[in-house]
């Protein structure tokens, strides 16, 4: 626990997030997405996110997956595209992921690998029509990234070496210049990733509590 002080103080509450968040931000959305290489802990961390914050948890590739699984003609025409290896286009996910927002009882979104490229940015940025409040950047040297996904390799069958550097190759080319994009406009906060799960975990904790004392305009707050 800690005293995270904003900016001079001059109200101090504890902030629980857990609580009802919508009140007092601009359009009663908070919304941030987490990047970062693949092995990175964005699936360890969201979880965390998603446990301590009250957020919904939002993932792109699960919404095209339960697509699928419901059998709708969506989900047909998804199939479909797979099995011809296709890449489905940013217009579909981000309207999975629009519809995901409108029917979530909460208005907190943490968005997990997503945007992966300038194009599902740009789509979510014309469909959606809201930036995120900010992006968490899980920074991680390349080595430590592929000891990890050949470690994780527990059924994934995307985790061998060849997928592993098609995904990196991928993500160097795609995402980072995503991450570019919104970091020009100050809105990434690059974590160190490389350490243990709950230093970076802390390090979250204190980004989303700096952010979102700052939307609420709550000029101090407790760590809890
Ligand atoms: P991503 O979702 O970014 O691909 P994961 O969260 O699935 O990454 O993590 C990949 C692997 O690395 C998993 O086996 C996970 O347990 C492990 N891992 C995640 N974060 C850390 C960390 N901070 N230190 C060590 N191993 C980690």
């Amino acid at each position: 626990m800690g005293i995270i002080d904003c900016d001079n103080a001059s109200i101090s509450c504890t902030l629980n997030l857990n609580e009802d968040a919508s009140e007092g931000t601009s359009n009663g959305v908070f919304c941030i997405f987490v990047l970062g290489g693949p092995g990175s802990g964005k699936g360890t961390q969201c979880p965390k996110i998603v446990e301590h914050f009250g957020f919904t948890h939002l993932c792109a590739g699960d919404l095209l997956q339960a697509e699928v699984e419901s059998g709708s003609e969506n989900g047909k025409m998804i199939e479909q595209f797979k099995k011809e290896g296709k890449i489905v286009s940013s217009e579909v996910t981000v309207k999975l992921l629009q519809n995901a927002m409108q029917k979530s009882t909460t208005k907190k979104f943490v968005i997990d690998g997503f945007p992966r490229n300038e194009e599902n940015r740009a789509a979510f940025e014309n469909i959606v029509k809201i930036q995120p409040d900010f992006v968490l950047f899980f920074d991680c040297s390349q080595e430590e990234l592929i000891r990890r996904l050949l470690n994780r390799n527990q059924g994934r069958v995307d985790d061998n070496i060849e997928t592993i550097s098609k995904r990196l190759r991928v993500y160097f080319d795609s995402t980072l210049p995503v991450i570019d994009y919104y970091s020009s406009r100050g809105k990434v906060h690059k974590i160190d990733a490389q350490r243990p799960v709950e230093e970076v975990f802390d390090d979250v904790k204190r980004v989303i509590y700096k952010h979102y004392s700052q939307k609420q305009g709550i000029k101090t707050f407790t760590l809890i």
